[in-house]
C-alpha cells in the first residue's frame, strides 16, 4: 500500500476558512464584529483596490456591503468564488440583480428591523413641510420673528388624504401612522392587497389627483424609475405635498423643481435624492422643501438592529450556506 501525505482536494477545501470581503466602510458596531466570523478584507481600504481584486478576488465566498454602496457588475465578476451578499439596509437596486441571478448568487438585506423608524421618518417630514416647521425655525434664528412677525399660516395635517405609492412592511406602518391623524388612506401598488383595509388605485394619476399628500416608499428599480412624473406632480397639484422616504429616482427630480418653482406643487420633504450625495441647486435654495441626507432609518437603535440581522445572516451563511432573511429573486 503507497502512503501519501497529500491531503485529498475536498478536505483541503473543506480546512479553507471562507473569507469575507467587506465592500466599503460599515458602521463600526458592524465592521468591528465582522472579523469574529472569518477572515474579513476590506476592499475600499485597499492602495489600488483593481489590482487587489484581480489577485485575491478568487479569496471570497462572502460580500458584505450597503444599501447605498452595493455592488456593481464588474465587482461581481471579479468574484468568482463568491456565494453570497449581505447587505445592510433594505433596498437592493445598488446590486446588479442581473449579474447575482446569472451567478445563482444568494443575497440578504435587513428587512423590517426599520420600518418603525422610516415610518417615524415620514411622518416627521410630512408634517414638517406641511406645517412648514424647518422653514419657521429658519424665521426665528433669523429674527424675522421680532423683526417681521410671526410666518403666515401653514396648511393642517390631520384628517387629510394620505396617497401612499408602495404598501410593503415600511407603506403599511405610516398607513398605520397616518391612521392615528385621521387621515383617509389609499395607495397605489401594482396588485392590490385584499387583506388591508385600505383601499387600492389602479392608476397612480389617479391617486394623486385624490390625494392632498402622497408618500413613495416603493423599491427603486428600472420599473419604478421616474415613477412620480411631471403628469403625477401636475395630478397632486398646487395645494398637494409630496413626500418620498423610498428612493430618489423614483421621483423625477427636474420634474419635481420644475413644479415647486411653477407653482405647480405646494412642496417635498425628500429623504433621497437621485444624485446622492448631490442636492439640485433650485431645491437647497427653496423654503417649499425639507430636505434629509438619506437617514430614515438612521436612529442608534435600528442601525444596530441592522447591524446585527447582517452579522447574523453572514454566521448562517458560513455554518449551514443560507441566509436568514433572502431577497426572493
Ligand atoms: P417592500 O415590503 O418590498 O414593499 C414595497 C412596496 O412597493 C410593495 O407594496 C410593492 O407592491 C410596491 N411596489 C413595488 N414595485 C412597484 C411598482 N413598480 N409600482 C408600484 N408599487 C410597487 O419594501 P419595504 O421594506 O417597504 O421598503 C420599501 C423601500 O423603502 C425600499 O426598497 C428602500 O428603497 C426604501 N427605504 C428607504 C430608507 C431610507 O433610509 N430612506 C430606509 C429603508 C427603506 P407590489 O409588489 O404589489 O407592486
Amino acid at each position: 500500500m503507497t502512503l501519501t501525505h497529500e491531503t485529498p482536494p475536498h478536505r483541503a477545501e473543506a480546512a479553507q476558512p471562507q473569507k469575507i470581503l467587506q465592500a466599503g466602510p460599515l458602521p463600526p458596531g458592524l465592521a468591528g464584529q465582522l472579523p469574529t466570523l472569518g477572515p474579513v478584507e476590506i476592499l475600499s481600504d485597499m492602495p489600488d483596490p483593481e489590482a487587489f481584486l484581480q489577485e485575491r478576488g478568487g479569496d471570497f465566498a462572502v460580500l458584505v456591503t450597503t444599501g447605498t454602496g452595493g455592488a456593481g457588475r464588474s465587482l461581481i465578476d471579479a468574484l468568482p468564488n463568491l456565494k453570497a451578499i449581505c447587505s445592510l439596509g433594505v433596498g437592493y437596486d445598488a446590486i446588479d440583480m442581473e449579474a447575482v441571478r446569472a451567478r445563482g448568487l444568494m443575497v440578504s438585506n435587513t428587512p423590517d428591523v426599520l420600518n418603525d423608524c422610516v415610518a417615524d421618518l415620514a411622518m416627521g417630514l410630512l408634517i414638517d413641510v406641511v406645517r412648514g416647521l424647518s422653514a419657521s425655525d429658519r424665521h426665528v434664528r433669523r429674527g424675522d420673528w421680532n423683526r417681521v412677525g410671526p410666518t403666515r399660516p401653514s396648511t393642517r395635517v390631520s384628517g387629510k388624504r394620505l396617497g401612499l405609492l408602495g404598501m410593503g412592511r415600511i407603506g403599511q406602518v405610516i398607513a398605520r401612522r397616518a391612521t392615528g391623524f385621521d387621515m383617509d388612506i389609499r395607495y397605489h401598488t401594482r396588485s392590490a392587497k385584499p387583506h388591508l383595509p385600505w383601499q387600492h388605485e389602479p392608476s397612480l394619476i389617479a391617486l394623486a389627483q385624490w390625494c392632498d399628500f402622497l408618500i413613495v416608499a416603493c423599491p427603486g428599480s428600472p420599473e419604478t424609475f421616474h415613477l412620480v412624473s411631471a403628469d403625477v406632480l401636475k395630478a397632486l397639484g398646487p395645494q398637494g405635498y409630496l413626500v418620498n422616504v423610498a428612493r430618489g429616482t423614483v421621483v423625477d427630480e427636474r420634474a419635481l423643481v420644475a413644479a415647486l418653482q411653477n407653482g405647480e406643487l405646494a412642496g417635498a420633504g425628500l429623504d433621497v435624492f437621485e444624485h446622492e450625495p448631490e442636492v439640485p441647486a433650485e431645491l437647497i435654495v427653496s423654503e417649499q422643501v425639507v430636505l434629509l441626507p438619506h437617514v430614515g432609518s438612521a436612529t442608534r437603535e435600528t442601525r444596530a438592529a441592522m447591524c446585527n440581522l447582517v452579522l447574523d445572516n453572514v454566521r448562517a451563511f458560513l455554518a449551514e450556506g443560507r441566509l436568514l432573511t433572502p431577497i426572493g429573486l
